[in-house]
């Protein structure tokens, strides 16, 4: 049985009847329970609080799967990008960004994505499959094995629309946020979302206070439409409506793309759907890799396009070229490791290819 893909009340509770059947005293519990998230231990073996039979007894009923590091890269700015290699031979992302008392770590909810959005890296990939509740929560598990902390925060800014995996991703919520898993407070752990309307009353209906951040890019039907496929199935209105509804301030992502929607009637547009829901608008560059070439906007574009809103009323806020933009760029390592390994095996035979490390200029 793989404890890491359940709930920690449904782990605790089949750790107790396993415990009891095997008549060990009532508290080993609390030695186990916590070596699943909280002070997580790579094997049983590690657990050296537990006599020798029990851990290799844990080893053989409750075996703890990994996720096989790939490739790390880490940039100059301390942000740390993971690709993880899953049983199947897939591949995902996770990043780490440091900034200050801040570890965010971004990770994924789906191999590939089914949305298609044009500016997208993961996007190209098409969907492969949904990631299991263990495999997205063992991306932070893997991350505070590795650096020996636990995240301060967490976004769903990865590969994949959380939304449409929302099965998996709700009991993933569930095991970052509950004391007995990870213990990481809700108001820090974020679902970022192109605005899949079923998903979003479903995340609606949880009591907890997550974080919601709707991918906008786009404040009109058609401008929208030709970023995001999405945009035919669940439009701009119906999403809006949603929102209302929602009692949670939320964040708009919006990638500033010179030319496609950053002139002053986009502003305005922006600012019509952002201030009666005191979203805030956070503004991104754009980062290449996406299916269509597309012309990012420049600092001062980016600068003038947030006084723009500012001067209309709206709370804005513009996302660093380093650390976040990498995250906001998921998929890209992937894309980056794959090719380099096409290469190597096409020129180089099997001699090791160096990963480029750090962020391009
Ligand atoms: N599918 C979800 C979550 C993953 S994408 C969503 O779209 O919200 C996470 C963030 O990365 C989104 O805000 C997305 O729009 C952004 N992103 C994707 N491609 C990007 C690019 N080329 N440059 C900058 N941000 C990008
Ligand atoms: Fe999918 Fe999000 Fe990328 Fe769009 S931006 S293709 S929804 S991962």
């Amino acid at each position: 049985m793989n404890l890491l893909d359940l709930a920690p009340e449904q782990a605790a509770a089949s750790l107790r009847s396993w415990l009891e059947a095997r008549r060990e005293p009532s508290y080993r519990i609390r030695q186990i329970l916590p070596r699943l998230w909280n002070k997580p231990v790579r094997a049983w073996a590690e657990a050296t609080d537990l006599p020798l039979t029990l851990r290799s007894e844990l080893d053989a009923t409750f075996p703890l799967p990994r996720l096989a590091l790939d490739a790390r890269q880490v940039s100059r700015d301390g942000t740390v990008k993971y690709l993880w290699r899953l049983e199947d031979g897939l591949a995902v992302e996770s990043v780490l960004i440091p900034e200050g008392k801040r570890r965010t770590l971004c990770i994924s909810s789906q191999v590939g994505c089914a949305f298609g959005c044009i500016f997208c890296a993961t996007g190209t990939m098409g969907f492969q499959r949904n990631l299991a509740c263990w495999e997205i929560a063992c991306q932070v598990r893997e991350v505070v094995l590795e650096t020996g902390e636990r995240p301060t925060n967490v976004v769903f800014m990865g590969m994949g629309e959380p939304l449409h995996n929302w099965e998996q991703v709700d009991r993933a919520l569930t095991i970052l946020n509950s004391p007995s898993g990870f213990g990481i407070g809700a108001r820090h752990i974020t679902v970022s979302t192109v605005g899949l309307l079923p998903g979003l009353s479903k995340l609606a209906a949880r009591k907890e206070q997550f974080r919601l951040a709707i991918s906008l890019h786009a404040a009109t039907h058609q401008t929208r439409l030709a970023l995001m496929p999405v945009e035919r199935k669940y439009d701009l209105d119906r999403l809006m409506k949603a929102l209302e509804v929602f009692e949670r301030r939320v964040t708009f992502e919006y990638i500033v793309i010179r030319g496609r929607n950053d002139s002053p009637a986009d502003a305005e547009a922006l600012a019509a759907l952002a201030r009666p829901l005191k979203a805030l608008v956070n503004l991104i560059p754009l980062h290449p890799g996406g299916a269509v070439p597309l012309p990012a906007a420049g600092a001062a574009e980016m600068a003038a396009f947030a006084r723009r809103l500012r001067a209309l009323g709206v709370s804005v806020s513009v996302r660093k070229s380093r650390g976040l933009d990498i995250s906001a760029a998921c998929g890209q390592l992937r894309v980056e490791v794959e090719r380099a390994r096409r290469v190597r095996t096409q020129e180089h035979g099997g001699v090791q290819q160096q990963l480029r490390v750090g962020l391009p200029e």
